[in-house]
């Protein structure tokens, strides 16, 4: 497995690294100004640069279990994605933030299968509860009849909780505020190959035409 990966590697090497070195050297050597960031599950079947067929230095790519954004919050130490949230649009200064949700994402469905409050939480539980809106708003519903339907649903409701989140961070607030930022919401549809956005005026995810 992994000589397949040398093997890709050479494969680069000599192809694409060759075809666009002196881009690649350029971006090397002046450093990265991506202008969109994206926050993505780990999900290896989700990659937004191949899906978005975009090149290196075009996208800064955060990835977590789920895609979630969490609250501004001060308690915890370790902010991965809020650290690289701010480098992003402090730093960066990236003009778009889309939050990209896909079909089938185990985290939503580990978060659907959830065992009750006061068991004892491990670390993909304890990150997955940042969508307990989400799951609550899912659970609500009557017309959602199987597990699968609920489990689309609540990928749906989770990037909607994470584009909230997103505004609870003063310097995210202030650069959409000023006209410098746009958020977004994506999902993408494992097997039919769908991109659908989130129309923040209707508030439902329609296809990307
Ligand atoms: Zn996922």
């Amino acid at each position: 497995m992994i000589e397949k990966l040398i093997t890709g590697y050479k494969c680069f090497r000599g192809g694409y690294y060759e075809e666009n070195r002196e881009q690649l050297v350029k971006l090397a050597r002046k450093g990265q100004s991506p202008k969109i960031a994206v926050i993505a599950c780990c999900d290896s079947r989700v990659d937004p640069a191949i899906i978005t067929q975009s090149a290196p230095g075009e996208l800064f790519v955060i990835r977590n279990v789920a895609n979630l954004v969490p609250p501004c919050e001060g308690e915890g130490v370790w902010h991965g994605t809020s650290a690289a949230l701010q480098f992003a649009v402090c730093d960066l200064q990236v003009e778009h933030i889309i939050v990209l949700g896909h079909a089938r994402c185990g985290g939503i469905n580990a978060l659907l299968k959830q065992q009750p409050v006061g068991t004892d939480k491990g670390f993909i539980e304890s990150w997955m509860s940042i969508a307990d809106k989400a799951r609550q708003r899912v659970l609500s519903r009557s017309d959602l009849q199987s597990f699968e339907a609920q489990c689309h649903a609540c990928e749906l409701e989770a990037i909607a909780v994470s584009l909230l989140n997103l505004q609870t961070f003063p310097w995210i607030a202030e650069a959409v505020e000023g006209g410098r930022l746009q958020l977004h919401g994506w999902y993408y549809d494992l097997e039919a190959g769908d991109l659908l956005f989130l129309n923040h005026v209707t508030g439902a995810f329609q296809p990307i035409v």
